[in-house]
């Protein structure tokens, strides 16, 4: 079985698509994609021996071979141009993935659907995709095992919509927070107890120009977040 999380991801991707599935780890992903009936090919991308190993064993034991071809490299750089028309990127930070698709622009070329699932840092994430024209089509957050993720859908065009209030949305999903589901809320529960308390801390120590620039920082998520 897949876990919740890879389920969502996989829950995307369009019926009869050509997968790139970056930084695969197991391939799971593209395992499950193909055997429910959402792909017809994939490619496994892993910058990493052992995962790659772990791939290359999985993609074997389920008798994908000839569907899922699993590729060492470093991002988007396993893909020809124009050979896939989807790509997943699941779990790693927001940053990591924005560089990963910054660095792999060239490759997203007749890329019609992005999938991405940042287990920190989603605003940066948003905010790619907002800079390239993808637009956000669709978000999930979801709990799994104690850990909140979420999951962001682009598609190539008008990178500024569905946002209304850029600034908040960036940072909280523009869907995420229509829809305010009961993990949204925890999430941002969390946060923002995290952050009185860190400005609690920075109150109690010298008012450096940088302590001071970490306050304002804080204030500013802060009322965004209450107000949302
Ligand atoms: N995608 C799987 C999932 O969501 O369960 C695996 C996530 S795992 C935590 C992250 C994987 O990304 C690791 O196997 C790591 O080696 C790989 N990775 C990190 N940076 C990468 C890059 N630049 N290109 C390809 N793979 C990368």
């Amino acid at each position: 079985r897949l876990s919740k999380r890879l389920e969502t991801v996989a829950s995307f991707i369009p019926k009869g698509a050509k997968l790139a599935d970056i930084g695969s780890d197991h391939a799971y992903l593209p395992c499950y994609a193909y055997l429910h009936g959402y792909i017809t090919k994939a490619v496994a991308g892993e910058v990493a021996d052992g995962p790659l190993r772990s791939a290359k064993q999985q993609v074997e034991r389920t008798g994908l071979k000839d569907v899922i071809s699993v590729r060492k490299g470093d991002g988007l750089e396993v893909i020809k141009p124009g050979e896939v028309d989807c790509i997943t990127i699941a779990g790693m930070g927001g940053t990591l993935i924005a560089n990963i698709l910054e660095a792999g622009k060239d490759k997203l070329l007749g890329v019609k659907r992005l999938i991405l699932q940042p287990n920190v840092g989603a605003h940066i994430v948003r905010k790619w995709l907002l800079d390239h024209d993808w637009e956000l089509i669709a978000e999930r957050i979801l709990e799994e095992e104690g850990k909140i993720y979420e999951v962001l859908v682009a598609e190539k065009g008008d990178g500024k919509r569905p946002y209304e209030n850029i600034e908040t949305e960036l940072l909280l999903g523009p869907f995420l927070l229509k829809e305010k589901n009961d993990v949204f809320l925890k999430k941002w529960r969390h946060e923002l107890a995290h952050w009185k308390q860190i400005y609690r801390q920075l109150n109690e120590k010298a008012e450096t120009e940088s302590a001071v620039a970490k306050k304002r920082e804080l204030e500013k998520k802060m009322k965004m977040v209450e107000e949302a």
